[in-house]
């Protein structure tokens, strides 16, 4: 493969943040800075702007869903960091002084706005999709007889973290994440053929026939067979394309199983064999939501 990683580029401008003003979204706007205010909940100056064309004033958190929370900026970052160390909604409120109540608010504001965050970024950059791999981790969910799955899907060429679907290990779960993979490179451009590899699971591949029409994509599952947890056989499967597609190091699952455990590593929520794993959807959401958040910086700092 002869083709050098793709620069992330992201330019910063204004939006307004007004859903139901004429420039919403629009570049159009002749947005200025208007002054500046503080809250009563910290000393940090928030910035006030004004849309030119919408007539209208908006704050810098204005419209987004931890404005009116009533923490400061710092408690929400105590609250984040405190939440991927493993800490619970009761430990966390306890820390910081505040209502259980309050807690889960802001992770449910933090989660939200971490993926509205990450969707507009995906949509933003001028990435060219190339190789996708997609894998699934799973962990216990409010107690150990129930299981969460994690899917996740990969960009290997820029090791930039696409998207995340959080269910059970189904087809359904494995159509949400392929259909908002289809939804972002569709935007993005893309090498022709896409090479995909998964491992043996059924649902990827009902989901990419049932989803990825109109994409001319190639296919590789990766079969392992392993007998008291060592490794057999490794047994290649082209369910599109063919062996020439797949040239040089493309024939594995090896960059997002690297990927994975790196987050298992990091994430309390993922870890088995501990009592840290977690006890609410939203929580692990939340905390992907922020993972992927500072991936993508990472990933725009490096490029
Ligand atoms: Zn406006």
């Amino acid at each position: 493969m002869n083709h050098t990683p793709t620069k992330l580029n992201v330019e910063s401008k204004l939006f307004c943040p007004r859903r139901d003003c004429p420039c919403y979204q629009s570049l159009d706007n002749n947005i200025t800075k208007d002054g500046v205010y503080t809250t009563k909940n910290d000393g940090v100056a928030r910035q006030m702007f004004n849309c030119g064309k919408g007539g209208h004033r908006f704050s810098e958190t204005g419209y987004c869903d931890l404005f009116g929370k009533h923490g400061s900026f710092k408690e929400y970052e105590q609250m984040c960091k405190l939440s991927c160390y493993g800490l619970s909604a009761d430990a966390i409120a306890d820390v910081l002084l505040k209502d259980t109540r309050t807690i889960a608010t802001w992770q449910r504001g933090v989660s939200k706005k971490a993926n509205r965050f990450h969707d507009v970024i995906c949509l933003s950059i001028t990435l060219t999709v190339l190789f996708i791999q997609m894998d699934e981790l799973w962990s216990f969910l409010r107690n150990k007889n129930s299981q969460l799955w994690v899917f996740v899907g990969f960009e290997v060429d820029s090791r930039f973290w696409m998207n995340f679907e959080l269910g059970s290990r189904t087809t359904h779960t494995a159509t949400k994440l392929v259909t908002r993979i289809k939804h972002y490179i569709g935007k993005l451009s893309r090498i022709n053929p896409l090479k995909v590899t998964t491992d043996k699971l059924a649902a990827y591949k009902n989901a990419l026939q049932s989803v990825f029409t109109g994409i001319d994509y190639v296919y590789l599952q990766i079969v392992k067979k392993r007998v008291k947890m060592r490794l057999v056989t490794v047994k290649k499967c082209f369910v599109k394309g063919t062996e020439a597609d797949f040239k040089g190091k493309t024939q594995n699952t090896s960059y997002i199983e690297r990927f994975n455990l790196t987050l298992r590593q990091r994430v309390s929520y993922l870890q088995r064999k501990t009592l840290g794993y977690c006890k609410k959807k939203a929580t692990i959401r939340m905390f992907f939501g922020l993972t992927s958040m500072t991936t993508t910086i990472d990933a725009i700092i490096k490029a």
